[in-house]
């Protein structure tokens, strides 16, 4: 039977228009990054037509000989990486790789201690609306309120009090580093397993701008399509003692067959993240993460903690206009085609919908070669876009200012 021969005119023209928006716009999602060809490539291979249930060397299906070496593949390149025993690449995204955890590590009801998703923490570290908060009972630590920071006495003192089974550290909203090393001492006072969830630096860890988890954790959890530059999709690393349980819960405990494209791209994306340029990326992610900081700071933003030693930074409004809501904020920097959300700062006094800070990340236009010069540049048009925010021309004036930065930088030309 032939293919279909009807052109698909209506997504073709979305996918273009996506595409137009991505180059002429600036994306400042911290959690968002552009993948590379050769990852996109992949995604869209025909690997996409299988199905290989289990593990390679053990599914459920046949024609599984070269789909076992890919997912192979993609296993030894990140154990190489990361310096891991053991690498699950299966989870469809971050979310379901911390639920594998969970359900691999606890009974329902068990104690877990995880960073307060209004100081950061993510949505699968306890939320009451998410399955993690559901099942398990989760048990909040915060940053402090001298210095906005992670404090590891805090740490200690909820870990003695609870006694959790799990610690879970990491955030989808802290722009400091957290080092691995002192959770493992609390961890280990308290008989307590431990969980990085690094779904936001995983590429930081791989290119060496922050420190590796992996030899102090019992578990580290990512999304590859963050800070790492790969597709779509959640990775699991862990000792060779856990390896069995963390396999068996991901697959039959999670879901059912593995995306083998997405874990060909994987694959790709690891071993792009390996290489010296992926060093220097890093590297340059935090470099401009601080240019930014600091040319924001000078237009009158607070930054949360002081500044940035990742590739985020939260903002708070207040001080540079008591009026203005992180909601309002994100919608007319949309319009100015600077891309980037509304979040929560610490004790923020107004809701999670409406808020008082914006979360702003340089992944992304790191990726697209952009440096401190233009950092100094994004920083100038957000602030002078929220202070002509009722005036339509003036943001209008500012969109195409935001054309003309990207520009050079567009980081799908060809299309
Ligand atoms: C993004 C993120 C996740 C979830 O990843 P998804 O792929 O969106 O499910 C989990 N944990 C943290 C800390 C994150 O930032």
């Amino acid at each position: 039977m032939p293919w279909p021969t009807i052109n698909d005119d209506d997504v073709t023209r979305l996918v273009a228009n996506e595409t137009e928006r991505q180059n002429t716009g600036l994306q400042l999602i911290a959690s968002e990054n552009f993948a590379s060809p050769a990852v996109m490539e992949a995604t869209g291979s025909v690997f996409t037509n299988k199905y290989s249930e289990g593990y390679p060397g053990k599914r459920y299906y046949g024609g599984n000989q070269v789909v076992d070496q890919v997912e192979d593949l993609a296993r030894q390149r990140i154990c190489e990486l990361f310096g891991a025993d053991h690498a699950n690449v299966q989870p469809h995204s971050g979310a379901n790789a911390n639920m594998a955890v969970y359900h691999a590590l606890l009974e329902p009801g068990d104690t877990v201690l995880g960073l307060s998703l209004d100081h950061g923490g993510h949505l699968t570290h306890g939320s009451p609306v998410n399955a993690s908060g559901l099942i398990y009972n989760f048990v909040g630590y915060r940053v402090s309120d001298s210095d906005e920071r992670i404090e590891i006495e805090e740490v200690a003192a909820l870990a003695h009090e609870h006694k959790p089974k799990l610690i879970v550290t990491g955030a989808t909203a802290y722009p400091r580093i957290i080092e691995p090393e002192p959770f493992r001492k609390v961890a280990d006072e308290v008989g307590a397993l431990l969980m990085f969830d690094a779904a936001h630096i995983a590429g930081l860890i791989a290119g060496g701008a922050h420190p590796n988890p992996v030899p102090y954790c019992d578990v580290v959890t990512f999304t590859t399509h963050k800070t790492l530059r790969g597709p779509r999709g959640g990775c699991i690393l862990t000792t060779a003692e856990l390896a069995g349980a963390i396999d068996k819960a991901v697959f039959p405990g999670q879901q059912g067959g593995p995306q083998e494209h997405s874990i060909a791209a994987k694959a790709v994306a690891f071993a792009e993240a390996s290489t010296d340029e992926f060093k220097t990326y890093a590297r340059q992610i935090v470099s401009n993460a601080e240019a930014l900081a600091a040319a924001l700071a000078g237009e009158g933003f607070r930054l949360v903690s002081g500044g940035t030693d990742n590739h985020l930074m939260l903002l708070d409004l207040r001080p540079f206009d008591e009026e203005l809501t992180g909601k309002e904020a994100q919608i007319v920097l949309d319009e100015a085609g600077i891309t980037l959300n509304r979040n929560s700062i610490p004790d923020d006094p107004r809701s999670p919908f409406v808020t008082s800070g914006l979360r702003i990340g340089t992944p992304a236009v790191t990726t697209q070669g952009m440096r401190e010069p233009e950092m100094a540049e994004i920083a100038r048009l957000i602030a002078s876009t929220l202070r002509q925010r009722n005036d339509a021309a003036a943001v209008a004036g500012i969109r195409e200012e935001v054309r003309a930065l990207c520009e050079p930088f567009a980081p799908y030309p060809q299309v």
